[in-house]
């Protein structure tokens, strides 16, 4: 297993433990984080002749497994090397509004939602996930990666297998508490309404399939 870094581990305590509740705000960047990969995809399309596209690729896909407890956030888009997964899903990438959330938390007092306008980023899916899993084949390679984290100490890559380029994020769901929902987030109706609330304005069409209601 490899260590989270020490900015890394703050921010996901900080997300996990305390100030930001607005936990739904997860999938809004799970999805913006799958329409900048179709982006890059996209765009490399335009340049390199050698690319080629269908146009059901330049989607992103969300489902749910209600048995699993697992919501799903798959893409085709340009994928991630081993590397790159060990560059960007073990580091911070807002070390920027970190700043302003420690810097903030206090003159904010209850009123914390205007960290909502900012990206949180992928480690917001620890807000309400207990185990996430990557699962990546970047464009261009043959071999695909699972990373794998409970989002406390640290995470671990493997080799997996996956049809195609893209990423999936795979989010396995805190248990219910008297105070917190996460079941809400297992309905068709839960989901569609997060992403209405947050994604309407991203550029590739979102499609959901359900395997368990
Ligand atoms: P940001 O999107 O602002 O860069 P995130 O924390 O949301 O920060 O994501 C960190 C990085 O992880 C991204 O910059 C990207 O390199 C990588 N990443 C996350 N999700 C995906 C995905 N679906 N496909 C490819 N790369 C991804
Ligand atoms: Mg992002």
């Amino acid at each position: 297993m490899k260590k989270f870094k020490t900015e890394s581990k703050k921010l996901l305590d900080l997300m996990i433990n305390s100030i930001y509740t607005n936990r739904e705000i997860f999938l809004r960047e799970l999805i913006s984080n799958a329409s900048d990969a179709v982006d890059k995809l996209y765009f490399k399309s335009l340049t390199d002749s050698d690319v080629s596209l269908a146009k059901d690729e330049l989607a992103i896909h969300v489902s749910f497994d209600k048995d699993a407890r697992t919501v799903t956030v798959s893409d085709s888009g340009i994928g991630m090397t081993k590397d790159e997964m060990d560059k960007n899903l073990g580091t911070i990438a807002h070390s920027g509004s970190l700043e302003f959330k420690s810097e903030n938390v206090e003159a904010q007092g209850d009123d914390v939602d205007i960290i909502g306008q900012f990206g949180v980023g992928f480690y917001s899916s620890f807000m309400v996930a207990k185990e996430v899993r990557v699962v990546s084949r970047a464009f261009g390679s043959d071999e695909a990666w699972e990373w794998k984290s409970d989002g406390i100490e640290g995470y671990t890559i493997s080799e997996t297998t996956r049809e195609g380029h893209g990423t999936d994020v795979i989010l396995t769901l805190k248990d219910n508490t008297d105070e917190d929902d996460y079941d809400a987030y297992l309905s068709e109706w839960g989901l569609k309404n997060l992403i209405k609330k947050y994604s309407n304005y991203v550029r590739y069409p979102i499609t959901m399939e359900c395997s368990k209601t």
